[in-house]
């Protein structure tokens, strides 16, 4: 391949993220929380906040029942979202018999279901079951900064690992979202990442006439 010209074709640049590992969690829709628990989600309490503006660890938890097994204690996060999703990692999932794809959050075509066990009832799922992908959360400002937008995939290592094998993330913007890196515990343990790490993320710049929207 014939090489191209220096610097003014690609550039490299890298930016400190800190890292934060998501155990496996279900979203739940209001209907389904109903269902579950027997009474609205307003009336419940947080057990403890978390980063992005306005999300939270729920004192409620659900079984997951997969076709081979079950998850007997798997965290709510909270406040509720318009569909119930279940978010695990590909060894959560393997042990309840259930192969779900790497998706962003929300994407969920073609997902496997399960069933959810509440102390209220039972809810089944037809899909809604996911992996979700490695993503960095950002603001508007950040991802100027960056020079990233929306979807791109972006290339991340551990800050203090050399020779650390990247972990490709997606970009997500919001203006409620605070800057972080987040990873599966499946992929946290091949990073050897833990909460609280911070990893460098790395943009090629490319010639404005290519550059991805
Ligand atoms: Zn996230």
């Amino acid at each position: 391949m014939p090489s191209s010209p220096p610097s003014q074709e690609h550039s490299v640049s890298a930016f400190v993220v800190p890292v934060e590992v998501m155990p496996r969690h279900v979203h739940v829709s209001p209907r389904h929380y109903v269902a579950l628990f027997g009474v609205p989600a307003e009336m419940d309490e947080t057990a403890r906040t978390l980063s992005q503006r306005g999300q939270f660890v729920s004192n409620r938890t659900v079984e997951v029942i997969g076709s081979t097994g079950s998850l007997v204690t798997m965290r709510v996060l909270g406040p509720c979202r318009q569909d119930t999703q279940v978010e695990l990692s590909l060894t959560d999932a393997a042990a309840i018999g259930l192969a779900p794809p790497v998706r962003l959050s929300g994407d969920m075509a073609r997902s496997p279901g399960c069933v959810l066990r509440g102390p209220a009832g039972e809810v089944r799922l037809r899909r809604g079951v996911i992996v979700p992908a490695p993503h960095v959360h950002m603001n508007e400002r950040d991802a100027r900064r960056m020079g990233v937008g929306q979807g791109q995939r972006v290339r991340a290592v551990l800050a203090d690992m050399r020779a650390s094998v990247p972990v490709l993330a997606f970009v997500r913007v919001h203006p409620t979202f605070r800057l972080a890196l987040h990873l599966t515990t499946d992929h946290a343990a091949e990073a050897w990442a833990t909460t609280g790490d911070q990893a460098q993320i790395f943009v090629s710049k490319m010639p404005s006439t290519t550059r991805l929207k």
